[in-house]
């Protein structure tokens, strides 16, 4: 089996099969899950997906066509034998395991830690292994997530202690409904919530998640103390705005593993895996090699390599990678 990187993610056998792949036209396609990075839908392919997945981005409404594959069922897709495993990044998301004279799997975006709302994802045995590596060198170790919750929850207190106006940054897919959720459970505070938010609340809900109780942002900042919004639409301009609006002092900060790059406070809540839940991903699957994909490629790869003694590269790396290319003695 040999698996490129081409707009997407390629499995070659005989045939192809094709991952989160976009310029594609008249195939088949398995989507793993539903961030726009990941879900590139046009009208002319079919997509294999869960159904949770398909429910956030609205696949059957857009009129794609669709096969809705639960979490562990098997199926097959053009020889290859496929099965979505839980991936524990967001509602749907999953890892693909897949058989076709090698047994590969592909983490897609991925963490290991367990969460408010989802279990973390199982690690998976397998020859190839496919890795997504955001945040693959060691500077990148979060905290275990009760610890972040906690320290989140003591700062919004002590932001609505001083009858500051609080408000939270996080992806409108994923994060935001763990910090609805949050919000929720930890503070007893029904928070206000972006459009694109509550659209994806009312997702994650339907799918039996339960997120407790929000009000959809609409003219009714009075409404509560909290903001949930994406965090590309928070900067000082619109804090500002917020804040003589509310009469109120307004505090901001976002949800992200990227905490250095924000001008904002951050908490390390991230819904991708950290370095040391990488290493152990690679450890416990003990495949025969090891391709890493997105991120810090280059450097996990180099440290698999190297510390781990196990074949490995970036996938981006060369138009080919297969076991055979790396049967060096
Ligand atoms: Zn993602
Ligand atoms: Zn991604």
């Amino acid at each position: 089996m040999q698996v490129m990187h081409k707009n997407g993610i390629i499995f070659r056998e005989k045939s192809d099969l094709f991952v989160d792949a976009g310029g594609i036209r008249n195939k088949s396609c398995l989507i793993t899950h539903a961030h726009s990075d990941h879900a590139h839908a046009t009208s002319s392919n079919t997509y294999y997906l869960t159904p949770q997945t398909s429910a956030l981005i609205a696949a059957k409404e857009k009129g794609f066509s669709v096969k809705e594959i639960e979490f562990g069922k098997k199926f097959e897709v053009d020889g290859f034998s496929c099965r979505f495993l839980p991936s524990g990044h967001i509602l749907g998301a999953g890892q693909v395991e897949i058989l076709n004279g090698a047994h590969a799997v592909l983490t897609s975006d991925f963490k290991l830690q367990k969460s408010i709302l989802f279990e973390g994802a199982q690690i998976l045995p397998c020859e190839i292994l496919v890795i997504e590596t955001t945040f693959g060198v060691p500077h990148y170790s979060f905290p275990s997530r009760d610890v972040v919750y906690e320290d989140m929850m003591r700062w919004i207190h002590e932001q609505l202690s001083a009858s500051n106006f609080v408000v939270l940054g996080g992806y409108s897919t994923g994060k935001a409904q763990e910090l609805t959720k949050v919000v929720n459970e930890f503070l007893g505070e029904s928070p206000l919530v972006h459009p694109k938010v509550f659209c994806q609340n009312r997702v994650y809900e339907k799918q039996g998640v339960k997120l407790g109780s929000y009000i959809e942002l609409n003219h009714n900042l009075g409404d509560s103390n909290i903001l949930i919004m994406p965090p590309h639409l928070i900067d000082d301009n619109l804090l500002y705005a917020l804040s003589r609006q509310i009469g109120k002092n307004v505090e901001a900060a976002i949800a992200t593993g990227w905490g250095k790059f924000s001008r904002y406070k951050t908490f390390p809540l991230s819904d991708h895996a950290d370095f040391t839940s990488l290493a152990t991903y690679v450890k416990e699957s003990n495949p025969k090699l090891v391709l890493t994909t997105h991120g810090f490629e280059e450097e996990f790869a180099s440290y698999v390599q190297k510390k781990l003694g196990i074949p490995a590269r970036p996938l981006s790396r060369g138009a080919q990678s297969s076991i055979g290319d790396f049967a060096a003695p």
